[in-house]
C-alpha cells in the first residue's frame, strides 16, 4: 500500500517541500521534509526558496477548513494579505466572499482557500515563473492533505500551474478538468472580475458548473 511519503515522492515534492534555511548555496542545510500542516505552516513562514523572500511580510499560506471539501486557488497575495496573513481579505476577497455565498458556500465552512505564491509579489506584479516552480510544492502538499472533493482555479496562474498549460483562461473555462484525479473548474479571477463586469455573467456559469459538480459527486449535499 503506498504511504502518504510515497505519494509524495511520487508527485515530486518531498526533496522540494524541505526548507532550506538559507538561499540557495551548495551546503544550505535541509531539515526534514513537511508532512503535517505544522511542519508546512512552519516551512512557508521561513521560506527562501525565491526572491519574493526579501520583500514579502509574511508568508500566506492559507485559511479555512482543512478537511474541505472545496478547494478555492488564487494567484498570490496583495497587500492587505501580506499585511494580515490571510488570503483573499482585501476587495478581490470581498468578490470572492459574494461569490461563495452565491452558491451556499462560506470562507471556511467546507471550504479552504489559498493562492499559489505564499508570498506577494512587490507592487502587485504578476508571480512570475521561477517563483511558481518554487512555491508550487506548497500547493501539492495542501492538495495532497486536503484531498478536497473539488478545485476551483481562479484566474490564469492557479488554472495554468496545475493543469500544466499555456492555454489562455478563456479556453480552459466552461468545462471539467481533473487534478490527480480531482474535478476542477477555472473561472476568471475576482479581481479580474472587479474591472470587467460583462465576465460576471460568465463566472456565475462556471460557479455553477462547480456546484452541479459537486453535487453529481455527493448527491446527499
Ligand atoms: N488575489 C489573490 O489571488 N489572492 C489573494 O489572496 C488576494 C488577491
Amino acid at each position: 500500500m503506498l504511504t502518504r511519503d510515497d505519494v509524495f515522492e511520487e508527485l515530486g515534492i518531498g526533496p522540494v517541500w524541505r526548507l532550506r534555511e538559507t538561499p540557495a548555496s551548495p551546503s544550505a542545510p535541509v531539515p526534514a521534509t513537511a508532512t503535517t500542516w505544522e511542519q508546512l505552516a512552519d516551512a512557508v513562514a521561513h521560506c527562501t526558496a525565491c526572491k519574493l523572500a526579501a520583500t514579502r511580510t509574511q508568508g500566506v499560506l492559507g485559511v479555512g477548513d482543512r478537511n474541505a471539501d472545496w478547494l478555492i486557488i488564487g494567484e498570490a497575495p496583495g497587500a492587505d494579505e501580506d499585511a494580515q496573513g490571510e488570503p483573499f481579505v482585501g476587495q478581490a476577497g470581498k468578490l470572492l466572499d459574494a461569490m461563495l455565498a452565491s452558491i451556499g458556500l462560506a470562507r471556511g465552512n467546507k471550504v479552504y482557500i489559498t493562492n499559489v505564491l505564499k508570498s506577494r509579489p512587490p507592487d502587485n506584479r504578476d508571480p512570475e515563473a521561477d517563483e511558481i516552480a518554487a512555491c508550487r510544492p506548497y500547493l501539492l502538499a495542501q492538495i495532497e492533505l486536503i484531498r478536497p472533493k473539488l478545485i476551483v482555479a481562479l484566474g490564469r496562474f492557479a488554472a495554468q500551474t496545475l493543469l500544466q498549460t499555456d492555454e489562455a483562461i478563456g479556453r480552459l473555462r466552461g468545462r471539467v478538468h481533473t487534478y490527480q484525479g480531482i474535478p476542477l473548474i477555472v473561472t476568471y479571477h475576482p479581481a479580474y472580475l472587479l474591472r470587467n463586469l460583462p465576465d460576471k455573467a460568465r463566472a456565475w456559469e462556471d460557479l455553477c458548473l462547480a456546484r452541479r459538480t459537486y453535487h453529481s459527486l455527493i448527491p446527499e449535499s
